[in-house]
């Protein structure tokens, strides 16, 4: 609802608008999916509001990823049932609406559109049909979509940190995961789309850029022109980018150039995520992740003699099915092995439509919860170790809150790493999305405590960074 002052009666009225209220589960991607279908609603004259209660439309971004997703969206679509009274009208979008697809509208007859994120391109003609009344929209697209969600309007809820799709989809299959089945098949963004993506974000005063994709290295420049590190190269060289990340990479198309272009261009940051999943070479092949424990260890052995002291974290499954006491070893072995900076570790849950739906589940789950206790606890000791390095070091942080109760900023290291510091007594507290010098006093398993060197001044954006971005 938006107020609209009449200067003939110098009265305000009060105008019904098209408002939407989102709300969004899940990786990086689906976030920034959100922030694209905000930026296709309000191009199509729709108002975001805060809260669902004054919504006309509810859209909710679904995650399929994890155990019982489908069952949480249903609870979460059954809590919206009693609006349902109030006109508002429902779209469920995301991997679980790609998975279900006309099912939901079977157990949530109220929803109007069901749409997997390979179909938002389309969702201004779905919100035409929705206007019109149609109340069973689909926006189901399989893998055989050569499109992507190049949408020109993106509204970015960070001013300083922004994400780029440069790569949409996956090809590789994995036993356990859905992904390939909820997002399609592979599909890539030119470089100059995203160079030019890159500079204008660049110009509005974004200093940190994350580059995105399912499996973000198996980007290939459809014309032809760049190779993925040389793309991390050009994006780091853009003049006002400080900072450049890339996920999720996977260890198949990882290449020694990644590294190089690391150690070159200083705005790359000292950071890979390289998803290993399993330390045991049978366990990776039941998987189908496509390489052994040999082949992971050739590229860390790449990473640890970089220049840089690049930071390297990964996402580990315990209990696969068929994962013995000696498969599980090897994977606790390999965490000594490249001593990371942190892991993800889950127990295995079968997900619909994989081929490891039809795996016998044969561990207990008695037995993964102790499996991954064990990794944990192992994980938190080599941390505590390993950052015990950057005591005394002095590093540069992104400020990213304030913490009052413990009146401590907030940042981010290159490394991506939590870091709470305070300044001198006297002096301000630094700008959100500045870069200031902390020199570390304190490192903990988790995180690195400092204080701001002495003297330091944070620096700022270059460009006057603007709270929302509309790309055209
Ligand atoms: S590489 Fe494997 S785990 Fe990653 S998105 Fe593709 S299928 Fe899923």
């Amino acid at each position: 609802m938006q107020a609209q002052f009449d200067p003939d009666t110098e009265r305000y009225t009060v105008v019904v608008s098209k408002t939407f209220y989102i709300e969004t589960f899940g990786c990086q991607m689906n976030a920034h999916d959100s922030e694209k279908v905000i930026g296709t609603l309000e191009h199509e004259g729709y108002i975001q509001v805060p809260d669902e209660a004054e919504a006309g439309l509810i859209l909710y971004n679904t995650c399929s990823i994890r155990d019982k997703a489908e069952q949480k969206v249903f609870h979460r679509l059954n809590e919206y049932k009693r609006m349902q009274g109030e006109g508002k009208k429902f779209a469920v979008i995301g991997c679980v609406a790609q998975q279900e697809g006309e099912r939901i509208f079977e157990r949530a007859p109220y929803v109007s559109i069901v749409a997997g994120s390979a179909s938002y391109r389309n969702l201004p003609s779905m919100l035409a049909r929705l206007e019109a009344g149609e109340n069973r929209i689909t926006g189901l697209d399989d893998r055989q979509t050569d499109q992507t969600f190049d949408t020109e309007f993106t509204v970015r809820s960070n001013p300083h940190r922004g994400y780029i799709t440069i790569i949409e989809g996956c090809d590789k299959f994995c036993a356990y995961c859905v992904v390939p089945y909820t997002r399609g098949k592979e599909r890539s963004r030119t470089s100059a789309s995203v160079l030019v993506e890159a500079r204008r974000m660049a110009d509005q005063g974004f200093t940190d850029i994350q580059l995105l994709g399912q499996n973000v290295n198996s980007w290939r420049d459809p014309s032809g022109r760049l190779s993925f590190a040389e793309l991390l190269s050009a994006v780091g060289n853009i003049p006002g980018i400080r900072r450049v990340r890339f996920t999720t990479s996977h260890p198949r198309d990882f290449t020694r150039d990644i590294v190089e272009a690391i150690d070159a261009t200083p705005a790359l940051c000292d950071h890979v995520h390289l998803p290993v999943q399993s330390g045991s070479s049978s366990v990776l092949h039941a998987m189908s992740r496509e390489y052994t424990r040999e082949w992971y260890l050739e590229r860390m052995s790449w990473i640890h003699a970089a220049k840089r002291d690049i930071s390297i974290t990964s996402d580990m499954i315990v209990g696969f099915p068929g994962e013995t006491d000696a498969d599980f070893e090897e994977t606790i072995t390999l965490l000594g092995a490249v001593r990371y900076d942190a892991v993800f570790a889950f127990k295995f849950s079968p997900r619909p439509n994989t081929p490891a739906v039809h795996m016998a589940d044969s561990i207990s789950d008695e037995v993964k919860s102790e499996r991954l206790r064990i990794l944990n606890d192992r994980q938190r000791e080599i941390q505590r170790e390993h950052y015990a390095r950057h005591l005394g070091q002095t590093i540069e942080v992104m400020v990213e809150s304030f913490n009052p109760a413990r009146g401590q900023v907030v940042g981010r290291s290159t490394q991506n790493k939590t870091v709470n510091f305070t300044q001198a007594e006297g002096l301000s507290q630094p700008p959100i999305g500045s870069y200031l010098p902390v020199q570390i006093t304190r490192t903990m398993p988790n995180c690195l405590i400092g204080e701001a060197a002495p003297g330091s001044v944070p620096l700022q954006a270059t460009r006057t960074p603007q709270p929302f971005v509309v790309l055209n």
